[in-house]
């Protein structure tokens, strides 16, 4: 159906089927359009357009009036509006929201909370913070400057540098880049895979690791297995060699001997493995981060291999980085904890994945709060802590922070001090300085 009125040569308006947006260009005579539009049931589109403007989309539940004082527009307008009610007359009942879920797609879902309950903004950790899961994120030494310029505004005392191929510098780069501010950070490094599998490539490996060590490593990490063996390794990739792999089982024992603990990041959140359908829970950011496990080991043969090497080095500490990203199955996790004393966790980038469950997790990070430390793994803005402080302090429900990339509200789990403080600080404290 359409209708069309002209004057100064272009006034046209359209009522077309199987649509929805609202096309409207109006003069003071929109309010009246709009509401002539709700009357509009589904599956109709209007188009309204006046000479001296351009044709605007408007979405029906925001349209964008635009007044024009044209002197004799309220005729146009009414006739107008008698053709958008009449069309509405001859169509189907509403299914205006139909249609939009039909049309919006999830990676644009982006609601605005409604509810008037409280938000809190925490702009400093209630205590002093050890960082133990974060990169060279710099480019320049004034960026170091700015970086330390956050921490101090936001409370967090000192950083963990772990190494890694794909974010920042060769380990001795970075040694040499924060010198002026090791106060401020800490220093992790990586394993050595070349020739590992000769007794020689063994050898200038283990030398290596203690050279690093008497560098200022704390610690050796971060290690990255997603499948295909520990590819966040440095200079070499170590492909195909996973946690418990023989060969590296002396570098491991070599740890302990050093008191250096291996902070390492098995797999990835367990909706990157699941089918990418609708089924999929965190499908806005299990799409992004999908893991393809055709040719490479899946989610819980990553786990075993991560418990084999845990379970037959009881002298080294193991810090499973995000959570061991199990934070779907805390009940496994808690058992992988109570069984295992020398494994630790730790929360860096794994907000959003444990704040959408925030009374089984807050009850998880009581159960455990000697075993989870504190880490961020996401640059070093300001708000980026603050974020993350909002979660753990406060008891906020049903927000979002887009910059996770889930569709979930996430709610925050009110930890009490005495958990907080150890998350925060002492247990990283505590490691540090048995293990230094
Ligand atoms: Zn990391």
């Amino acid at each position: 159906m359409a209708f069309e009125t002209l004057r100064n040569g272009c006034i046209k308006g359209f009522v077309f089927c199987n649509m929805l947006k609202i096309y409207v260009l109006c003069s003071g005579v929109s309010k009246i359009c709009y509401r002539a539009y709700l009357l509009i049931p589904e599956n109709c589109k209007i188009f309204c357009n006046f000479a001296s403007e351009k044709i605007k989309r408007v979405q029906c539940l925001h349209p964008r009036f635009i007044y024009n004082p044209l002197t004799d527009m309220k005729k146009l307008f009414y006739l107008f509006c008698a053709a958008v009610v009449l069309a509405a007359c001859n169509a189907k009942p509403s299914g205006e929201s139909a249609n939009l879920v039909d049309k919006i797609l999830l990676k644009d879902f982006n609601p605005t909370v409604v509810n008037n309950i409280p938000v809190t903004q925490v702009d400093k950790a209630k205590f002093p913070i050890i960082d133990m899961h974060s990169h060279d994120y710099v480019e320049s030494a004034a960026d170091i400057e700015q970086w330390c310029k956050n921490m101090d505004a936001v409370g967090v005392e000192h950083t963990a540098l772990m190494h890694c191929s794909w974010i920042g510098r060769p380990f001795e780069e970075v040694v040499e880049l924060y010198a002026p501010y090791k106060d401020r950070f800490r220093f992790w490094c990586c394993f050595d895979y070349t020739d590992i599998d000769t007794p020689e490539g063994l050898a200038k490996s283990l030398a290596t690791l203690e050279r690093y060590h008497e560098m200022g490593a704390v610690g050796v990490g971060e290690l990255g297995d997603k499948g295909e063996g520990d590819l966040y390794a440095r200079p070499v990739e170590g492909k195909n060699i996973h946690i418990d792999d023989p060969r590296i089982q002396p570098l491991i024992a070599k740890c302990g001997e050093l008191k250096m603990p291996i902070s390492i990041h098995i797999g990835e959140p367990i909706w990157m493995y699941l089918p990418m359908d609708e089924s999929n829970d965190g499908l806005s950011n299990g799409a992004v981060w999908h893991v393809d496990t055709t040719n490479c080991m899946g989610y819980y043969g990553l786990i075993n291999t991560f418990e084999n090497a845990v379970r037959e080095n009881p002298n080294t500490l193991f810090i499973a980085c995000h959570y061991l990203n199990m934070s779907h199955d805390w009940v496994r996790l808690g058992e992988m904890l109570d069984k295992y004393p020398n494994m630790y966790v730790d929360i860096a980038a794994r907000v959003a994945e444990s704040a959408h469950t925030p009374r089984a997790t807050r009850e998880f990070l009581i159960k455990y709060q000697d075993r989870v430390l504190f880490g961020t793994d996401n640059g070093m803005e300001a708000s980026m802590y603050r974020n993350i402080f909002r979660v753990l302090e406060s008891n906020d429900e049903h927000f979002y922070i887009p910059e996770y990339n889930y569709h979930w509200a996430l709610s925050g789990f009110n930890l009490p001090d005495e958990v907080l403080k150890k998350i925060y600080h002492d247990n990283a404290e505590r490691i540090l300085n048995e293990y230094k």
